[in-house]
């Protein structure tokens, strides 16, 4: 990190702040410039906060070098990692389609989406059985109904499955029905609840928070890593902003941001990051173009009826001619889709 002194900072000043940073092991060299002096340090940043040099006397500001998150930093793969959910590899040459309604509502609803998706090419089956709904009087999910259904679904179709957990206790019925645990938008910052998912060893779908930025989305990502699982996909759902045309508005420029700053796989739900079916295909297509590792598409048989989000959920049939028109924008960045494992 590089430690800006004030102007007017005192030789006192200086020579205690490069004692603090000998105290943490930081070896400092002053750099002196016309005006102003500047300690370039070098060492680990877990170990001291650019907030305790900041709050010292004669420091005007701290500049940190390396990133704040480790073990999901590029550097600490130097490439790319592949998580695996059933017999799904995300972040490998194939493209993975998560696809399935917003919420499992009953039997046939999830049986049928679940038959079309996996006909069409998805290999792993959406379905919120918790749901954190806006509104306390708005369907909340099937709860454990609802991951039994999500088995059914699975065992039928041979699908993977993944649902959005809401806490501790949601998260421990979940692990013994799913491929992989969600956390959603809401519940990206939810530090207890990360490390509880990083303890349970199942690979986790991060979403980004509606408001947090990538290098949020990235440390929230640790928390789960530090505590042993490192199967963490990222997925872009998009953020808020003064745009009020859509839902949210895509960040797709955090796709291969996050490329460049992580080993994580990145995946794009267009859907709540539009909000709007007719916008989910262009968008679909364009997040494959930029260069993501898979989709998670909302599918509902009868999007009319459906209890939460059916705006933005696509029929069967649109998710079929979606995926066709999805072939060759992946073979044009040099990925493929509708690659089985074992073929
Ligand atoms: C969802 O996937 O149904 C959902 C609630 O998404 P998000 O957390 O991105 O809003
Ligand atoms: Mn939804």
């Amino acid at each position: 990190m590089i430690v800006v002194m004030d102007l007017a900072a005192s030789r006192e000043q200086i020579a205690e702040v490069q004692q603090r940073l000998r105290d943490y092991g930081y070896q400092g060299s002053l750099i002196r410039g016309g005006k102003r002096i500047v300690i370039g340090a070098v060492g680990d940043r877990r170990e001291i906060e650019s907030m305790e040099l900041e709050a010292m006397p004669g420091v005007e500001r701290v500049i940190p070098i390396t990133k704040p998150y480790q073990l999901v930093s590029q550097e600490a793969r130097n490439g790319k990692s592949i998580v695996r959910v059933g017999k799904a590899q995300v972040g490998g040459p194939s493209l993975v389609v998560m696809a399935g309604p917003c919420a499992v509502e009953n039997r046939e609803q999830i049986l049928t989406t679940a038959g079309r998706v996996a006909a069409a090419g998805a290999t792993v089956l959406r379905g919120g059985v918790f749901k954190p709904r806006t509104s306390p009087y708005s369907f909340q999910g099937l709860e454990l109904a609802g991951l039994q259904l999500l088995a059914e679904a699975a065992a039928e179709t041979g699908l993977a499955t993944v649902t959005e957990v809401i806490d501790e206790h949601s998260l421990e019925m979940a692990l013994d029905y799913v491929d992989m645990i969600q956390i959603g938008a809401r519940n990206m910052q939810n530090f207890s609840l990360l490390r509880q998912v990083g303890r349970s060893g199942k690979p986790v779908l991060l979403k980004r928070g509606m408001s947090a930025t990538i290098e949020e989305w990235l440390m929230a990502a640790e928390y789960i890593a530090s505590e042993g699982n490192e199967q963490i996909v990222l997925c872009e759902r998009g953020i808020r902003t003064f745009e009020k045309a859509t839902r949210n508005t895509l960040d797709l420029s955090a796709v291969p941001l996050v490329k460049e700053w992580s080993h994580l796989p990145v995946i794009v739900d267009p859907s709540h990051a539009v909000g709007l079916r007719r916008l989910v295909a262009p968008v679909s297509r364009a997040a494959v173009a930029a260069g993501a590792d898979g989709l998670i598409i909302e599918v509902h048989p009868d999007p009319a009826r459906a209890l939460s989000d059916g705006p933005q959920s696509l029929k069967p049939e649109e998710f079929a001619i979606l995926m066709d028109e999805l072939v060759p924008v992946a073979a044009a960045v040099g990925r493929s889709l509708r690659v089985m494992a074992g073929e």
